[in-house]
């Protein structure tokens, strides 16, 4: 369903979303949802070696669905995995990140020598692929340890040339400004909807213009009104008409930034040249 407000002609891009553990039993109904909600571009984020396999699966059946592979901190110990391993992918249609991957001290702080050590080969992977990583980091409340160790290696991965997008990135305004300078993307979600989440809004305000993505991070994080369901990329209008209000710009000019940021990002040739 397409929200009256949306504009009719324009297509945002959703570069942040999970299948389900049990992956889509009917892609073509999945798919189609979100195209119907003007959201016919998407990102399927891996979380594991076989929740990337299932992205992949899905985007080589559709030409504006692209996937990324990689092994979530939370992931680290659950289902270890060589980064080498994900080399597998190189050659996958639509292969368009290595992610999601990153560090996580809120839930796990005891991995986090292991999680580092693997962060480290997911960003060599990404290096060697020639693919952006998108990047989960979460802290304690209050803590800023996952951010630095974070900041450390991602300004190693910059400057050897890495791009990167810091996906519902939910860090001080101080840490968006060091990771902007790194030229980091940073991905707005489902919370700057959310009536508590003054924080997500002050950052939203603050992001720069020209490396701004919107995600659902769906299945989980739906916008409101929708909060407590199941999050899907055809949510992300709400999300993308709550960021043209805070920015004060036009629907019009919300959906054409953020879906060509979201191009550019993941190095998507113009329509014009046929995607194949
Ligand atoms: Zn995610």
């Amino acid at each position: 369903m397409m929200p009256e407000w949306m504009p009719q002609d324009l297509e945002l891009f959703d570069t942040h979303a999970h299948l389900g553990d049990d992956g889509c039993p009917d892609e073509a109904a999945f798919y189609r949802r979100a195209e119907e909600a003007g959201v016919p571009w998407f990102l399927l984020c891996g979380s594991d070696f076989e929740s990337s396999r299932r992205a992949a699966g899905f985007a080589s059946h559709f030409d504006r669905v692209f996937f990324a592979a990689g092994l979530h901190p939370l992931d680290v110990v659950k289902h270890p995995c060589e980064a080498e391993a994900f080399e597998a992918f190189a050659d996958a249609p639509r292969f368009a990140a290595v992610g999601e991957i990153g560090l996580d001290y809120y839930y796990e702080r005891d991995t986090r020598e292991t999680q580092i050590k693997v962060f480290r080969t997911f960003l060599e992977l990404a290096l060697r692929l020639d693919r952006p990583a998108i990047i989960h980091t979460r802290d304690v409340d209050g803590g800023s340890l996952a951010y630095d160790d974070a900041y450390g290696l991602l300004s190693e991965f910059a400057h050897a040339g890495g791009q990167f997008v810091l996906h519902s990135f939910a860090g001080s305004l101080a840490d968006l400004d060091r990771f902007s300078a790194l030229g980091a993307f940073f991905g707005c979600g489902g919370m700057v909807t959310f009536k508590k989440a003054d924080n997500i809004r002050a950052l939203a305000l603050r992001y720069p213009e020209d490396r701004l993505l919107l995600e659902t991070d769906s299945p989980y994080l739906a916008p409101v009104p929708f909060r407590g369901q199941e999050n899907h990329p055809g949510l992300l209008p709400w999300t993308a008409h709550s960021l043209a209000a805070l920015r004060g710009w036009s629907m019009k000019k919300t959906v054409t930034l953020t879906t060509s940021n979201a191009k550019r990002f993941f190095r998507i040739p113009p329509e014009d040249e046929k995607l194949k």
